[in-house]
């Protein structure tokens, strides 16, 4: 992994945009971050950046409302969203909407993507060049989104955003802050087909997630040695070095 994969790199909302970033929107839809999210959308839909351009059906955008304060990330297509052109509708989809209505949340209310938009070949996992050719997409959605929480579903997405190479298994359920933002890593819902052991931990994170995405304030923040730190300080511009992932 390298420097490149830190998504917030540029993620302040004042930012100027690197000559990497999606096109900026017309000035009409400038005020409007619904309008420029469904822009991005068209100009992506067309993307050529990395191979998967090659053996994808659509690219999967993400669903979910204009800014949005709780964000799901996830961590590419798999077949059933690749035909359908939306983010976790398949048997993953089913055990993240038992999650969400464990915690009494309504996926209407919440925007759900993924951190490569487009379905690798036999769902293999994403290859670091594609993750990297795909960032600036999540990138500006999190600008626009402006989310308070990060869901992060898997090992690929925590180790995007927390910039951690410590493994899933030792950071689900448990609450980061970083760059002003809450962050919960989970198993991925598709991980708890594979492997039953993480059906129970995914689904007592409930609360939690409850908590954090209807309630008041931060239940409890849990700063780790390999967790990018809380404030956006030149440190945490750069990366953990990324080990074993285990999920
Ligand atoms: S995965 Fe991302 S970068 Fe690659 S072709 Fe699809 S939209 Fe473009």
């Amino acid at each position: 992994m390298s420097e490149q994969l830190n998504i917030f790199a540029q993620t302040a909302a004042d930012a100027a945009p690197a000559a990497s970033q999606p096109e900026e929107p017309p000035a009409a839809a400038a005020s409007d971050p619904a309008a420029q999210m469904a822009q991005m959308e068209r100009a992506a839909a067309d993307c050529t950046k990395c191979g998967l351009a090659r053996t994808r059906t659509q690219v999967v955008w993400g669903t979910g409302p204009v800014p949005a304060r709780v964000v799901f990330i996830g961590e590419a297509p798999g077949r059933r969203e690749d035909a359908g052109g939306e983010p976790f509708i398949g048997a993953a989809g089913k055990i993240l909407d038992e999650l969400l209505e464990r915690a009494h949340i309504r996926r209407a209310d919440i925007y759900i993507t993924n951190i490569v938009k487009c379905r690798p070949p036999e769902n293999r996992d994403p290859a670091d060049s594609e993750i990297v050719a795909c960032r600036d997409y999540l990138n500006a959605q999190l600008r626009l989104l402006r989310p308070r929480v990060i869901v992060t579903l898997g090992a690929f997405a925590t180790r995007l955003i927390l910039q951690t190479g410590a493994g899933i298994s030792g950071l689900q359920g448990r609450v980061f802050e970083t760059h002003g933002l809450q962050v919960l890593p989970l198993y991925h819902p598709a991980a708890t087909i594979y492997d039953s052991n993480k059906r129970d931990p995914l689904f007592a994170a409930a609360p939690l997630l409850d908590r954090l995405a209807n309630g008041d304030g931060a239940p409890c923040t849990t700063p780790t040695a390999g967790v990018a730190p809380a404030a956006p300080t030149a440190a945490a511009t750069q990366p953990a070095p990324v080990g074993q992932e285990d999920s």
